[in-house]
């Protein structure tokens, strides 16, 4: 049985098996009955459970809500996600709403992935996480189509994957050793920061181990000076560079922190899409691509792309999220510097087997599309 046959046989029985459906903001489910020659698009609600709370400057959860998406196209299905942490302003309904006002059945091509997702785009302002799920499952549909996953497509190796590192969160000094016990098979470290006892929590995970630390401040840092002490106090211990360490208003201010930082100064909140590249490059060393920012791996690539024309560095993250959207981000992992993904090691309920991490490092299959199955 040639490949396409056997996805084909594959996807048609998971379609029987898993009954699309779509539900509206309002909870109503609808029974899709795909259309052949048309592109079918499925969604319903999952609450991601976290691990541990997720503490961070601003706040601490310890579910994040999400929405998990099909795209069937004659009889092969893409899988993609929309993850919704608080802070980024959309929520199940939300995105629920956005889904259900599309109609992507108008289309007969699923190769014409600008016209696709430039519709998709011009749907709604925002909803950046809703549009990044059906990116994602367009992708996994059209890998799966030509039989080859993402990172081949695009012409990257595989070998250049970078490691990931693992999220440290603030936390009590007994839980933040158990985390770094936790942490034993990655090679780099992040830690969350902005809180007062932020040196403290670097000397706890330095008495266990001297592995690399990346810095995520989160915006907590409100004065320049004390960011710049940060920096240096940070660089001397074995600190690979820092994120978003000021309020991502303060664009002067982290420019001028820039210009003195030993350590380079990496942009997230400050940045979403495409053209807050070129902004960014104002006042950041780098800068923090995530798909559910991004609206997806197509104009994530393209971020990727002009960042490193730019001379700037580039860093892969994610959210909590599952490894539907893990590994489609890990497709463009060649393409980076650092990568931070381990979303999907955060939450007890992962619905995909997806990438793995071997030996610290980002490891990418020839399993076609963003290569994951369902669960
Ligand atoms: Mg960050």
């Amino acid at each position: 049985m040639d490949r396409r046959k056997f996805l084909k046989g594959t996807a048609l029985g998971l379609i029987a098996l898993s009954s699309p459906i779509s539900i509206s903001a309002a909870g109503e489910a609808t029974r899709l009955v795909p259309k052949r020659g048309r592109l079918n698009l499925s969604f319903k609600p999952y609450e991601l459970k976290l691990r541990h709370s997720f503490n961070l400057a601003k706040y601490s959860r310890t579910t994040t809500p999400d929405v998990l998406v099909q795209l069937e196209y004659d009889g092969i299905i893409g899988y993609g996600e929309a993850s919704m942490p608080p802070y980024l302003g959309e929520s199940i309904a939300s995105v629920c709403e956005f889904l259900g006002k599309l109609d992507l059945s108008q289309f007969t091509d699923p190769f014409r992935i600008e016209e696709i997702l430039a519709y998709v785009d011009s749907v709604a302002p925002n909803n950046r996480a809703a549009k990044a799920s059906v990116d994602i499952a367009l992708h996994d549909l059209l890998g799966k189509i030509m039989g080859q996953p993402w990172y081949k497509i695009w012409g990257l190796s595989p070998e250049k994957a970078p490691n990931t590192s693992f999220t440290i969160g603030i936390d009590t000094a007994e839980v933040v050793r158990k985390k770094v016990d936790e942490a034993a098979p990655y090679k780099v470290l992040k830690v969350k920061m902005g809180l007062d006892n932020d040196k403290e929590l670097v000397e706890i995970i330095r008495s266990k181990t001297d592995r690399p630390i990346c810095v995520d401040a989160n915006q907590g840092w409100d004065d320049k000076e004390k960011a710049l002490e940060m920096c240096h106090w940070l660089a001397e211990r074995n600190c690979l560079f820092v994120e978003q360490p000021m309020p991502k208003e303060k664009i002067d201010e982290t420019a001028w922190l820039r210009e003195r930082s030993p350590l380079p100064i990496i942009a997230d909140e400050f940045l979403q899409r495409l053209p807050d590249v070129l902004r960014a490059k104002e006042a950041y060393d780098g800068i923090n691509i995530k798909l559910m920012k991004s609206t997806g791996m197509h104009e994530a690539y393209k971020m990727a792309v002009l960042a490193r024309s730019l001379g700037m560095k580039v860093m892969l993250g994610c959210m909590t999220e599952t490894s539907c959207a893990v590994s489609a981000a890990a497709q463009l992992a060649p393409m980076v510097d650092w990568a931070d993904l381990d979303g999907n090691l955060l939450i007890a309920n992962d619905c995909f087997d997806g990438m793995k991490i071997v030996d610290g490092k980002v490891t990418l299959t020839d399993r076609p599309g963003i290569g994951v199955l369902p669960i």
